[in-house]
């Protein structure tokens, strides 16, 4: 089987579809050779006479210009310059009609020639093979050569195509009626053709050359094949005629059978076309130096006497070529720029000629009729069989009206040549081509419409990218500013409120050191007795507990917290009472033992001296301490009323039980130094303090008895001994009374439990002592005139005084057990947890209950021994037939009395004992110990009492 090649080399030809034989009409054109025009009056030269972009202009009005003279030069792509066609002066650059259907006015410049038709320097390049092929290209395109077939496609871009070409094909078919201008070149200039192609071929260097020509040009064929006969690779073929078979890729089909795709051109299929009137232009451009000024135009027409073709010079007005062929124009005559089936209908003659214009047709109205009024489809598919595109006319034709341009594209719309053989066979009349140039032109607007629009919006785009970045960086810049400034001012309020913390944190502090200051200072000035030291301990007391109250405060915590302190201030004040009194009694029972043992020793010389001095060292004793209890009265009221006040009233308390214990003995003021804190130093204080309390009333009852028993016998003398001790009685209750009240000041925590349980108690003692007043009131009112019953009454008297103080004195220690045992349980149900506090207050309770006790034993005993004086004295008075016997009978009694007495503080030291040992156990459970405490006390003082009244009641049954 033949190759592609060799059947080209062998002459074989392709057909193509479609295609049409209309009336050729060339032979009223190629009669004649080519004429030289003269030259026209003007030239009007469009600046693009191609497609591509305009050119430079490079010439002003009134300039000179020579034949080929350069007027523009290229500015872009696909960019031609133009040239002088002739010498001449340049009258106008202006808007002249354009080689357009639509005649719109383009750029021209106005020639005016000279007549002499002067050359500029022609520079032909003859040696083209000598010089680089891009300078050949620029040479082809600074002669501002088109493609010269009608597309007017810019010759040295094909002339620079870097595709491999496989054929070149040089386009002499000239199918379309009436144009015989390529027939008559190639007739005239066949040579000058093949130099143009040969240029190309040294370009291009394609393996073949095909020269098309219809077979309806014979001597254009030999021509060709005579002036090609030197050269091997140029085929000249003669093909059929057939209309459009000088289209392009109809040409290329039939020479190559090699078809162009859609939307392609001739370099994608190896295949490069050209015109032989734009080779005989590249020959002239190159090998003689001229650029393209003028060409061969076909003028025609039963209206032209002179029909043949002519040299016509670029921008030779039509005009002027009708003019010089002898036109004579008829009625609604038609000058057509093309041939019949291509061409246009120019509006006006006085449109240039460019480089595309191959043919002006001056038809007269017979030769071709004027186009009817299109009718309707007649849907004969005449126009698709036509078609040598193999498009579809009709259904283009229906897009093209409805503007449906998507469609239109679809149905290759730009696929068709523009070849008219649609129309041309249409019975209809319709236009068809006319119809696909505007929707080609309308397409070609809109995507350049379009093209813009996606530029301005890719403008838009980025300039809205930019805002919205410049307006986040405000933003974020405003953000950061105004945080910023949040900071700074946070800060500051910070900073403020610390500030604000600190001043009020100061201002508290400072008021109530300045408080207690004040305090201290006007105490200092109501009581002389005040010691310096004193007030400082206070403040700084004062100082650490308005501390703790200041952080207990900022903690939010609860106002409960402060009651402790007030119970602390009021039981280191009952403390410090407690303890002042104590100090007072053993003053006195120090000075009742200093007074007795001087009236011991005067005993034997004078026993009433001795027994008036132990009265009046009683008495001195008793108002001490009355005088002790009313300076502690303010003080406890104060410590009730303020804990503040209550401390310092303490520490001014505890300063002067010092002082006193310091001036009586010194042992007293280890006790007193010892602080409430300590519930073991405190325990043991009171242990050592009631011990040796108890012991100088035992020292004292034994002073008293030894003095009563040297006491004379006095019958009145022993009734006021009688009235003296029902006052001592009295006095004793009220005493008991005011320690229960003591007791119930000491009880913050349950005070009506504690203020009933003290009621209770004086109610008691209250109705102890008046029995006893009665008893001895009655003793009184019956008083004997014989001593002996005196005495006697007396006796009895003494003996119910003693069971009436005795019984208070029980209910008292009983109720001030009750009461222990009531502070126990309410300090056990308000602070289980703290065993300090509560064996602190079970020391004060029990030492309270034992001074309370003591005191009433002690009012007691010195009564018993005033009473035992006095009855001695009355003994002695009314019984002098046998002192002897009552010496012996008061003696027996007080040594009864004196082994009660041991047994009682025997009892008592053995349950301070327990009570010690219980103590010692409240560290590990203070509420067992503190119940087990206040259980042994009231057991062991019940016991005393029991004892005693037992002595008591022995003696009253001793025979007086
Ligand atoms: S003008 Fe277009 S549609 Fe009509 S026949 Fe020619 S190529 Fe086909
Ligand atoms: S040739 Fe004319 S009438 Fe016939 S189908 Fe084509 S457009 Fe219609």
């Amino acid at each position: 089987m033949e190759s592609l090649f060799e059947q080209i080399e062998r002459g074989t030809l392709w057909q193509f579809p479609g295609g049409i034989h209309p009336p050729e009409q060339k032979t009223l054109s190629n009669q004649a050779p080519i004429r030289q025009l003269p030259l026209p009056d003007k030239l009007v030269i469009p600046l693009k006479q191609h497609i591509g972009a305009n050119g430079q202009l490079l010439v002003h009005v009134g300039d000179h210009v020579l034949k080929g003279q350069a007027l523009t030069k290229p500015a872009g792509n696909w960019s031609l310059p133009i040239h002088a066609a002739t010498s001449g002066v340049i009258t106008a650059i202006e808007h002249r009609p354009s080689a357009h259907p639509s005649a719109l006015p383009e750029p021209s410049i106005v020639l005016e020639p000279d007549g002499q038709d002067t050359w500029c320097a022609l520079e032909p390049l003859a040696q083209y093979k000598d010089i680089s092929k891009q300078q050949l290209v620029d040479k082809i395109h600074d002669a501002g050569i088109a493609g010269m077939g009608g597309a007017g496609f810019p010759t040295y871009v094909k002339a620079s195509s870097q595709a491999e070409i496989d054929f070149f094909v040089v386009n002499g078919v000239e199918c379309e009626p009436y144009i015989t201008a390529d027939d008559m070149l190639m007739r005239e200039h066949a040579e000058q053709i093949v130099q143009g192609i040969e240029i190309m071929q040294h370009l291009l260097a394609p393996k073949y050359v095909l020269v098309g020509i219809e077979d309806n040009k014979p001597e254009a064929i030999a021509a060709m094949q005579k002036a090609s006969a030197h050269n091997d690779k140029i085929f000249v073929r003669s093909v059929p005629t057939k209309y459009p078979s000088g289209g392009e890729k109809q040409l290329i089909k039939v020479l190559t059978s090699r078809e162009v795709p859609s939307a392609g051109i001739p370099a994608d299929i190896g295949v490069l076309v050209q015109n032989v009137g734009t080779l005989f232009a590249i020959s002239d451009a190159v090998l003689r130096g001229k650029p393209l000024i003028e060409r061969v135009v076909t003028v025609t027409g039963n209206t032209i006497k002179q029909s043949q073709n002519v040299w016509a010079l670029m921008g030779t007005e039509i005009k002027h070529l009708l003019d010089s062929q002898k036109f004579e124009p008829v009625t609604a005559q038609r000058v057509i720029m093309g041939g019949p089936m291509m061409g246009f209908t120019l509006p006006t003659v006085r449109i240039p000629v460019v480089k595309t214009t191959n043919c002006i047709l001056a038809p007269d109205n017979q030769e071709l009729a004027e186009p009817n009024d299109e009718k309707a489809c007649i849907r004969c598919s005449a126009c698709a069989d036509a078609c040598p595109q193999t498009l579809l006319p009709q259904q283009l034709q229906w897009f093209a009206k409805g503007k449906e341009y998507q469609k239109l594209e679809e149905y290759n719309l730009f696929d068709c040549i523009e070849c008219g053989a649609c129309s041309y066979v249409c019975p209809s009349e319709i236009p068809l081509v006319q119809y696909y140039r505007v929707a080609k032109a309308e397409i070609r607007e809109q995507k350049l419409e379009q093209i813009k629009a996606e530029r301005a919006k890719e403008r838009f785009e980025a300039r809205k990218e930019r805002l919205e970045r410049e307006q986040e960086e405000r933003q974020n810049r405003h953000k950061r500013s105004a945080s910023r400034s949040t900071q700074s001012t946070q800060s500051k309020e910070k900073v403020a409120e610390a500030l604000e913390r600190v001043k009020n944190k100061k201002t508290p502090e400072k008021s109530a050191v300045e408080a207690a200051i004040a305090r201290a200072k006007a105490k200092k000035a109501a009581d002389g007795s005040l010691e310096p030291d004193n007030s400082a301990v206070a403040l700084e007391r004062a100082k650490r507990k308005e501390q703790a109250r200041q952080y207990k405060a900022e903690k939010a915590t609860d106002d409960s917290a402060d009651k402790p302190k007030d119970n602390k201030a009021a039981v280191a004040a009952a403390i410090a009472r407690a303890k002042a009194k104590k100090a007072a009694q053993q003053s006195d029972t120090d000075d009742v033992n200093t007074e007795k043992q001087a009236t011991q020793t005067d005993a034997s010389t004078d026993p009433r001296k001795a027994a008036v001095a132990a009265a009046i060292a009683r008495a001195k004793a008793k108002k001490a301490a009355q005088n002790a209890d009313q300076d502690e009265a303010p003080t406890e009221t104060e410590s009730i009323e303020d804990p503040r006040k209550a401390a310092v009233a303490a520490a001014i308390t505890r300063a002067k039980a010092k002082k006193a214990a310091k001036e009586t003995e010194q042992s007293d003021s280890s006790v007193s130094d010892s602080e409430p804190e300590d519930p073991r130093k405190a325990a043991v204080a009171a242990a050592i303090a009631r011990a040796k309390a108890k012991k100088a009333a035992k020292e004292a009852e034994q002073s008293d008895e030894a003095v009563a028993d040297s006491e004379p016998e006095d019958p009145r003398k022993a009734a006021v001994a009688a009235a003296i001790a029902r006052a001592k009685a009295k006095k004793a209750a009220k005493e008991a009374e005011q320690s229960d009240e003591a007791v119930a000041d000491s009880e913050p925590e349950d005070p009506r439990k504690a203020a009933v349980a003290a009621a209770i108690a004086r109610a008691k003692a209250k109705k102890a002592a008046k029995e006893a007043e009665q008893s001895d009131e009655t003793v009184a009112d019956s008083e004997p005139e014989d001593p002996r019953k005196a005495a006697v009454a007396a006796a009895i008297a003494r003996a119910k005084a003693k069971k009436a103080a005795k019984e208070a004195e029980l209910a008292a220690s009983e109720d001030n057990a009750e009461a222990d045992i009531q502070t126990e349980i309410a300090q056990q149900s308000s602070e289980p947890e703290d065993p300090r506090k509560a064996a602190v207050a079970a020391a004060i309770a029990r030492a309270k209950a034992k001074k309370a006790a003591k005191e009433a034993e002690l009012a007691a005993s010195e009564d018993n021994a005033e009473a035992d004086i006095q009855t001695e004295q009355a003994k002695q008075s009314s019984e002098p037939e046998d002192p002897r016997k009552a010496a012996v009978a008061a003696a027996i009694a007080r040594a009864k009395a004196k082994k009660a007495a041991k047994e009682a503080e025997l009892a008592a030291s053995e349950d301070n004992a327990e009570a010690d040992i219980q103590i010692e156990q409240a560290k590990e459970d203070p509420r067992k110990a503190a119940v087990a405490a206040a259980i042994a006390r009231a057991k062991a003082k019940k016991a005393a009492k029991e004892a005693q009244l037992k002595q008591e009641s022995e003696e009253g049954n001793e025979p007086s």
